[in-house]
């Protein structure tokens, strides 16, 4: 058995804190907010890493990148227990700018207030010269992992994907720091924001209400049911950390009523220990349990309080006696355009309706006659005060693509609904069915999913000029941008779509990366041709329609993918009531 020496064993040991230009530029980006910087520029290329801070500046340059050095001995003791209640920095182990320092070259430019010159130091020749700066650090890097080919070939390969973390970390940072960052890749910027220490209103002025919170002695958590930005910060005091039981945990509940995730903030404040990971991302928490299930019966409750009509592909939940039933009370002629928050999202468009008589078309199919007259009864005259006492005591509903196919058809509601019954979880409800919107949203899924746009070949190809991250949702889309007619080659726009007299451009294919973003699979100029399509060739609002049509109409929707909406947004159906077996 050897010794290793001393230099090898030291490079071994670098080599595993540092591993990609990603935690290189957390290490300085970290560094210059536990220097209390309030500008952070981050600028990187192919070559070059470079962290530019207004911080407090290093006064001994030359007792720096030595292994085990630290100005944070406070936190270190703080860690092994020894201390407490001190002031929080990210460092505590003097390890990543001696580990940056074994791998790639490095150079420091820094002033302290205190000095009226800056000094720059090579920490590869050993060479300490004087400059000017203003007071605050500069930190480049450059021959990233310049002794270790495969490291370097990888760290080349996943730059996209290094530059997309490096995104989410500062995009995580601003909710806690009032710091403002930059982000520069190769001459173009990314991300410049100003952050703020108010998380909740900081939160709420970028992705609006509603909020979502729950505040305890040992998290903070703010979700955004309505953002589609997908944004997930997860943060052990001002530390970016994962949470694994914690994510899985909201996605879940956030999906049972939604079709896409959500975003959210969590900021954990309890007691953990830190030191479990390499990146330090890994947290023990001491109430980690508490947290998960407060979680959990939070969202619950909320959720199971609110109602929605963005359901996702196979079910939808409806819910909320209270909300329904202020909802309603507002208005007693129960035109769908002011009843419910819901209509209220919905297009302008076209099919205006006001329903101000109350019309049965009783043409049903025998079985369900008798069961009609009732409602008849249920429905005239005092119909609507008894419907707003029935919604006190309606508990949360799930809706399920199959429900309309074994929906029970009453008859025909004012030439415009398909008012029905359905027998559920041992509750039977009364629904109306949009025969409009219905019918709609089934054309235009038919449309869309027989439909292959023909393509352009384009004579001078577009330089798309996408940032790294859109390159990364381009190759993982391909697929889809193929099908809608785009053909991208080495960042260029070969071909573009066109469909009868409409011509597509650029502005479509950036539309298209948007909404896949969002679960949408065509652009938005091609999802409104189709959509306008579709509203010419469907049921109009006025006709009469027979058992067979409605019967027609309601197992259409349990086909679909999203059939809770029409391609507007307004809703296929909704619940009146629900009805005691006497009614029966
Ligand atoms: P740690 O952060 O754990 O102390 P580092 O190797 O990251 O270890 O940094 C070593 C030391 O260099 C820090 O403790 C700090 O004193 C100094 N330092 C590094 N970057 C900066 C900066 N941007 N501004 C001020 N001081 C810095
Ligand atoms: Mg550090």
């Amino acid at each position: 058995m050897q010794k290793i020496e001393v230099e090898d064993a030291r490079l071994i040991k670098s080599q595993q804190y540092i591993h990609s230009s990603y935690l290189i530029v957390k290490e300085l980006v970290e560094n210059s907010l536990d220097a209390k910087a309030t500008i952070i520029k981050v600028i990187i290329d192919d070559t070059l890493i470079s962290v530019e801070d207004n911080g407090e500046g290093i006064e001994d340059l030359k007792s720096v990148c030595k292994h085990g050095h630290t100005s944070k001995e406070d936190t270190t003791y703080k860690i092994l227990g020894i201390k407490n209640d001190l002031e929080f920095s990210h460092g505590f182990r003097g390890q990543a700018l001696s580990s940056i320092k074994d791998q790639c070259d490095i150079e420091i430019v820094s002033r302290t207030r205190e000095n009226d010159r800056a000094f720059s130091m090579n920490y590869s020749t050993g060479i300490l010269v004087a400059c000017a700066r203003n007071v605050g650090t500069t930190v480049k890097v450059y021959n990233l992992f310049k002794n270790s080919p495969i490291r370097k070939t990888i760290n080349q390969k996943d730059a996209k994907k290094s530059v997309a973390k490096m995104l989410h970390l500062l995009n995580s940072f601003i909710y806690v720091y009032e710091v403002c960052f930059t982000l520069a890749h190769k001459g173009k910027v990314l991300f410049c924001e100003q952050g703020s220490k108010n998380t909740k209103n900081f939160a709420i002025s970028r992705f609006g209400d509603p909020c979502f919170e729950i505040q305890d002695e040992s998290f903070e958590f703010y979700l955004f049911p309505f953002d589609k930005s997908k944004l997930k910060v997860i943060m052990f005091y001002k530390r970016l950390c994962s949470y694994e039981k914690a994510s899985q945990i909201i996605e879940k509940t956030f999906k049972m009523y939604h079709d896409y995730s959500p975003s959210y903030i969590l900021l954990l404040k309890s007691e953990g220990d830190v030191n479990v990971s390499i990146d330090k991302t890994e947290v023990i928490l001491r109430s980690s349990k508490h947290i998960e299930s407060k979680i959990k019966s939070e969202l619950d409750k909320y959720f199971a309080a609110e109602q929605t009509f963005e359901g996702n592909e196979k079910k939808i939940k409806v819910a909320t006696p209270n909300q329904l039933a202020s909802s309603c009370s507002s208005n007693n002629n129960l035109n769908p355009r002011t009843s419910s928050n819901v209509y209220s999202r919905a297009s302008e468009e076209n099919c205006g309706w006001s329903l101000n008589k109350s019309e049965i078309n009783c043409e049903s199919h025998s079985d369900e006659k008798e069961k009609s007259h009732v409602f008849l009864e249920a429905i005239s005259g005092s119909a609507y005060s008894c419907i707003k006492e029935e919604f006190l005591r309606h508990k949360e509903l799930t809706i399920e693509k199959d429900d309309f196919s074994r929906m029970n058809i009453i008859g025909q509601f004012n030439q415009g609904f398909i008012l029905c019954s359905l027998r559920k979880d041992k509750r039977e409800l009364l629904m109306v069915v949009d025969q409009h919107a219905a019918d709609e949203i089934y054309n235009f899924e038919s449309l869309n999913n027989n439909f292959l746009l023909k393509r352009q070949k384009l004579l001078d190809p577009i330089t798309l000029n996408l940032n790294p991250i859109q390159e990364i949702a381009v190759e993982e889309n391909m697929a889809a941008f193929n099908k809608n007619g785009f053909e991208i080659k080495d960042g260029k726009l070969l071909t573009i779509p066109v469909y009868q007299n409409n011509f597509f451009g650029v502005e479509d294919f950036f539309s298209l990366l948007e909404n896949l973003e969002k679960g949408l699979d065509s652009p938005s100029k091609f999802r409104n041709i189709m959509a306008s399509k579709a509203c010419r060739s469907s049921i109009m609002v006025g006709e009469t329609l027979n058992y067979k049509e409605m019967k027609k109409v309601l197992t259409n929707l349990s086909t679909l993918k999203l059939p809770w909406c029409c391609p507007h947004g307004r809703p296929t159906f909704k619940i009146l009531s629900e009805l005691s077996l006497q009614h029966l």
